[in-house]
């Protein structure tokens, strides 16, 4: 029961993910406790499968997750260096010129990574920013001689491969960045499927690590049971939770389950189809998704096993993603801190 995590899973689609970059070394993005699966799991696999290259979004995940990678690890910090912060062993990735002069004044022979803005308009030198600043960054002292540990951007419509805005930022990275010595990083996992234009010399995938898409052929890494509290037995006529947003249409019997919108089923779950399973058969959910429980009829189940499963191989994480109204990536990053965490390790 829990939330059963598959590191030979999560493994093997780092491997494919790599095998799509061939030319390229393959990182791995660990940011949110590695997607909500739990980094300190999560970052050590993907070490044993041979990553060296992992990326978080602050300081404090990058402090957490250091003591469980060997010192031969890089962790990238991807908001860089902020006001105050304590970045021993981490490498901050550079968004700004203030960032930038923060850092070479507090760390002056200290690891750095740059980020460009190609376009998303998030994080990242603008090209102008930048040109003022390239000469400056490249020659700055650092454990490698001098220059970045990596130059990087990022994709906004990856996983769009007909998105004009694609080209557009491959081509602004291009103008950025060719002829620099430094190593360079564009593609997430979606980037990683566009093809070799887009690989450089590092990648970052993050979601198809995990299962989702846009990866179509990554293994499932997440499995979800919940526990059945009790069943009872209702007439024609009765409704089921908050609102009474359902009635039963006959005689149904229903499940009572232990987990709600506080561990991440979304209450936009509530009415939309989403089902449990027993083995190979399905029940669905019934009435709104309240804080801690849920509800389920079960009145064409044979018997009620003590725990139904919501995530699976046969309802993945884009699947209730879609049923909620999401993407997979909030569904994994929701999953809450009450469940129990299993890792299958072969
Ligand atoms: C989250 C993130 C990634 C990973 O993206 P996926 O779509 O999950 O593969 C890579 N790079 C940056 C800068 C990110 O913020």
């Amino acid at each position: 029961m829990g939330l059963t995590i598959d590191l030979a899973a999560l493994a093997a689609n780092w491997t494919a993910l790599a095998r799509q970059a061939p030319g390229a070394r393959p990182g791995a993005v660990v940011k949110a406790d590695a997607y909500g699966l739990g980094a300190a799991q999560v970052a050590p696999a993907l070490y044993d499968a041979g990553a060296r290259d992992f990326f978080v979004a602050l300081a404090s995940e990058g402090r957490a997750l250091r003591p469980h990678l060997a010192a031969d690890a890089r962790i990238f910090i991807l908001s860089g260096h902020m006001q105050g912060q304590e970045l021993d062993g981490l490498i901050p990735v550079l968004n700004s010129p203030e960032q930038f002069f923060r850092d070479r004044t507090l760390r002056p022979r200290g690891d750095f990574a740059i980020q460009l803005d190609s376009g998303m308009n998030r994080l990242g030198f603008e090209p102008a920013e930048w040109a003022a600043i390239r000469s400056e960054a490249l020659s700055a002292p650092s454990p490698q001689g001098s220059g970045p540990a990596l130059v990087m951007s990022h994709l906004m419509c990856a996983d769009e491969p007909d998105h004009p805005a694609n080209a557009a930022q491959l081509c602004a990275f291009r103008q950025m960045t060719d002829g620099i010595s430094a190593p360079r990083s564009l593609a997430a996992t979606g980037g990683i499927l566009l093809g070799p234009d887009y690989h450089f010399d590092l990648t970052r995938p993050g979601i198809g690590l995990y299962g989702g898409q846009p990866f179509a052929v990554s293994r499932p890494v997440v499995r979800l049971a919940l526990d059945v509290i009790q069943t009872r037995s209702i007439a024609a006529g009765e409704a089921v939770g908050y609102g009474c947003t359902w009635t039963a249409a006959r005689p149904s019997r229903i499940a009572t389950v232990a987990a709600g919108y506080a561990d991440g089923l979304l209450r936009a779950l509530s009415g939309s189809g989403a089902v449990l399973w027993a083995g190979d058969r399905a029940a669905p959910m019934v009435g709104r998704v309240s804080m801690d429980l849920i509800t389920v009829d079960v009145t064409d189940l044979p018997e009620v096993p003590p725990a139904l499963e919501i995530l699976n191989a046969r309802q993945g994480v884009d699947d209730l993603a879609a049923l909620a109204g999401t993407i997979g990536y909030e569904i994994l990053t929701s999953l809450g801190p009450r469940y129990s965490r299993h890792y299958l390790r072969s």
